[in-house]
């Protein structure tokens, strides 16, 4: 089981944000930002590669949720929203997730 499946099934402690019967948004363990929040699907995909037409239907529910997740952390002036796919991305966690990063005016420059 990938680590965000451990999360998911509650054999991890996460600082969770939000939670539906679909996704689960918690807290990055290692901040990049004020507010740093990930927000995976609680079936395992393994990166925007992974999405077909079977599970699409989830990304969409996380792309509609991220603005409601946004919102409720008071993030009024703005956020950026990240998905590392692959190794040059530097992906680190082989379960999909987006980052919500916001709280401060973020860097320019993205790469
Ligand atoms: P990425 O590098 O895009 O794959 O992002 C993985 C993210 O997961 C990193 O920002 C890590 O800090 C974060 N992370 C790793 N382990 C945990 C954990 N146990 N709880 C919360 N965030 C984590």
């Amino acid at each position: 089981m990938c680590l965000f499946c451990k999360i998911v099934a509650g054999e991890i402690p996460s600082n969770k944000v939000y939670e539906d019967d679909k996704i689960l948004a918690f807290r990055d363990i290692a901040p990049q930002a004020p507010s740093h929040i990930l927000v995976i699907p609680k079936t395992h995909i393994p990166s925007l590669d992974g999405v077909n037409e079977e599970n699409v239907e989830i990304v969409a529910h996380i792309f509609k949720m991220i603005p409601k997740i946004a919102a409720e952390e008071g993030l009024t002036n703005g956020y950026r929203l990240v998905s590392n796919c692959g190794p040059d991305a530097c992906q680190t966690v082989p379960h999909l997730h987006f980052h919500i990063l916001g709280g401060a005016k973020l860097a320019g420059e993205m790469a």
